[in-house]
């Protein structure tokens, strides 16, 4: 596995690959790997000849008195875990390297941004379109893989890319999850014990909405009023962010649930803040 800092060397890295016909497959990432990253790039070596993992905490896409000093890393522990699953390159740029002193352009899907995440994070997607944007176009990737626990976030790329006429695929994975139905974070690290006794009321709570629309709830306020009220009780420790539910692919609001609908909520417990979300199926009978 080559290691790469540079842009304009990964750039001649894949240039080489595409001439000889070889396509690429991107998965990027902020480090920190668990078994979810783990997934996505065995998923993504399937998929490609040629395999680019990004390693980059992305400045642009924290904000003020968000985590960026303090986001958890482990280059050395990363490297050697993309090179064991088979990556061809670990692309691992530092800020200066993407960004330059005078940077002034941006790429933003802004009316999907405005909900969930976005609200209590402006400039995040802005952010995070921006840096995907870059690798999609330094790495010239046929295909780039991603994780479901961020639905918003890919939701917003798979837009991104469709509107620009990026001639990327998106594939996604679902989430990988504890033992207890935690989603898996980098950011569980900052769980105290207590907090982490207490997280996987979240997914037991979405479950719950799952069933209860899988029996034939369709009141989408119907179904976040007993979530809530269950967390009331259970997630003494959580202090609600949000908890919507959403078409899947616009994240426009959906108050009945007649087609596919998405629950997503996050939740700040202590100094993490954690996000999920499940897929709500219609009952069958209906
Ligand atoms: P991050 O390093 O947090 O930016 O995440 C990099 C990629 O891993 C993103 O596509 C995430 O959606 C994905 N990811 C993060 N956590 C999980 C998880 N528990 N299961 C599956 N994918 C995940």
């Amino acid at each position: 596995m080559q290691l790469i800092a540079s842009p304009r060397e990964l750039v001649s890295t894949c240039r080489q690959w595409r001439r000889q016909d070889e396509d690429i497959a991107l998965v990027p990432t902020m480090g920190y790997y668990h078994a979810g990253h783990e997934d996505l790039i065995r998923h993504a070596r399937g998929l490609a000849k040629r395999l680019v993992v990004s390693l980059f905490v992305n400045p642009a896409q924290f904000g003020p008195g968000e985590d960026l000093t303090s986001y958890p890393r482990n280059a050395e522990r990363d490297a050697a875990i993309a090179r064991d699953l088979g990556a061809d390159v670990l692309f691992a740029p530092e800020p200066a390297d993407m960004y330059a002193s005078d940077h002034a352009t941006w790429v933003e899907v802004p009316d999907m941004a405005a909900t969930m995440c976005g609200q209590r994070r402006p400039g995040h997607f802005r952010g995070v379109c921006t840096v995907v944007l870059k690798l999609f176009m330094l790495t010239g990737a046929d295909v780039a893989v991603f994780g479901r626990k961020d639905w918003q976030q890919q939701a917003i790329l798979t837009r991104m890319t469709r509107d620009l006429n990026v001639p990327v695929r998106i594939e996604t994975r679902p989430t990988v999850r504890e033992e207890d139905g935690l989603a898996l974070s980098s950011r569980n690290v900052y769980l105290t014990r207590e907090e982490r006794a207490q997280a996987p009321e979240i997914y037991r709570g979405l479950c719950f909405a799952r069933d209860m629309a899988a029996q034939g709830a369709t009141d989408a306020s119907l179904l976040r009023q007993s979530v809530l009220r269950r967390w009331a009780e259970r997630l003494p420790l959580g202090r609600l962010d949000y908890l919507v539910v959403v078409d899947p692919v616009s994240l426009a609001s959906v108050q009945e649930i007649r087609g596919p609908a998405l629950m997503a909520c996050a939740v700040r417990m202590g100094r993490a803040r954690l996000i999920d979300n499940i897929e709500l199926a219609q009952s069958p009978d209906r």
